[in-house]
């Protein structure tokens, strides 16, 4: 393989070399499927329960989210934050791992996997692997900045 830089490069056979599609997104990287304003249900962990909670944040390109009430800390805070111009405890939720949850389906009332399938208009919109129904448009990954719990 050649550069117009560096001329001659040797690339291992085996080492996975970033794929950029016209969309510039990275092929190979799955889509992210649960996104902010989504339920979802905590499978394992400390806050695991079968009621569906709100997604606030999705983070770290769908690895990890911020949801309602899930890993929640406190978080001292000094008189004039804007949240708490008093100062003292403030009670915030900080991300998890996506993998310990499962996505609420609204209409089979149930923790399910989503497919991702192209519709009619050739969006890439996300399905209900039990009930086979729609959940929206599908977006792709970004690189989103860990950006901070709470805020
Ligand atoms: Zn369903």
């Amino acid at each position: 393989m050649t550069c117009p830089v560096l001329g001659s490069i040797f690339i291992h056979r085996d080492r996975k070399i970033p794929d950029i599609t016209n969309q510039g997104v990275l092929r190979g990287e799955e889509a992210m499927k649960i996104k902010k304003g989504d339920h979802v249900v905590v499978i394992t962990g400390d806050d695991e329960s079968s009621s569906p909670r709100l997604v606030l944040q999705v983070l770290a390109g769908g690895q990890k989210m911020v949801i309602q009430g899930v890993n929640q800390v406190y978080k001292h805070v000094k008189r004039g934050h804007p949240k708490s111009p008093s100062g003292g405890r403030l009670q915030i939720e900080m991300p998890i791992q996506s993998s310990n949850v499962m996505y609420y389906c609204e209409s089979c009332q149930k923790p399910t996997r989503l497919g991702l399938r192209y519709d009619d208009d050739g969006a890439k919109v996300r399905y209900c692997k039990k009930c086979d129904t729609s959940c929206g448009e599908a977006i792709s990954p970004k690189r989103t900045k860990y950006a901070k719990a709470g805020s």
